[in-house]
């Protein structure tokens, strides 16, 4: 089959009402590609996914999709196509299991039999998550709960993947398990992968580029491994 999931993202400029947040913001992501947005605290990454899912409407320029402008199609449409939003681990409701969390995210998608399938999936991935599955939302550990949040959107099979900074709050250690999870998901399911962290560096271990966004503009676009090893751009722009 034809891989499908290459992402376009076309001379895009953003707002909300004011100054625009995105200015002439141009990349494009091959199919099963893992891509790390990163840049400092209001830099526009936020923005950037919200404008992907169609929470944000596009003051010009264009999303596409396997060549298909996004711009018409609302959030469900989206979906539909296979673009899916990883919220935090807040978005995991607290009084529901993790089973049914998980159901959740599977409703639209699938039905009886498929239903099944496709929770299984997600067990097989994710062991922590089929050992709590009896447990309740507010039971679980931060990581846990991101991790949740990451089966419940994979369950709808997408194939593109954008993350809001899964990182956040969570200890080094279960940062690392999480990006290792996320990168076997992605590898295991063909994924297109839009990563925004301000962990740069757990980001770059697992993305093969990262761009690098400033006061909503794009300022760097390389290799994973080049921008690793780049101190001028690492402290002009990330931070360290
Ligand atoms: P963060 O890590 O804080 O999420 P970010 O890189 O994701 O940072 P955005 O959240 O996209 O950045 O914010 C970019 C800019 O847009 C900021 O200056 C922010 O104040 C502004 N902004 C974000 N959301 C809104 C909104 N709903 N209305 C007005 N301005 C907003």
């Amino acid at each position: 089959a034809t891989r499908t999931g290459a992402l376009a993202i076309e001379s895009l400029t953003v707002g909300y009402g004011g100054a625009p947040v995105l200015h002439d913001v141009s990349f494009g992501l091959r199919p099963g590609e893992i891509v790390a947005l990163l840049g400092a605290n209001g830099a526009g990454k936020t923005t950037l996914l919200r404008t992907l899912a169609g929470l944000v409407p596009a003051a010009s320029g264009s999303i596409r999709l396997d060549g298909e402008d996004l711009a018409l199609l609302r959030t469900e449409q989206r979906a539909r196509r296979g673009v899916a939003l990883v919220p935090d681990g807040r978005s995991v409701v607290a009084e529901l299991t993790v089973d049914e969390n998980l159901r959740l995210g599977a409703l639209w998608r699938h039905r009886g039999v498929a239903r099944e399938r496709a929770v299984a999936g997600i067990y097989d991935m994710f062991e922590p998550l089929a050992r709590r599955r009896q447990a309740d939302g507010h039971q679980l550990s931060g990581g846990e709960r991101q991790m949740l949040a990451l089966g419940r959107a994979l369950i709808a099979e997408p194939t593109v993947l954008a993350l809001d900074e899964p990182s956040l709050g969570l200890a080094p250690l279960v940062v690392a398990q999480l990006m290792g999870t996320l990168r076997a998901a992605a590898e295991s399911r063909g994924l297109t992968v839009l990563l925004a962290e301000q962990n740069v560096t757990s980001a770059l271990s697992i993305a093969d580029r990262g761009v690098v966004l400033d006061l909503g503009r794009v300022v760097a676009d390389a290799a994973a491994s080049d921008l690793a090893t780049d101190s001028a751009l690492r402290h002009a722009y990330l931070g360290f």
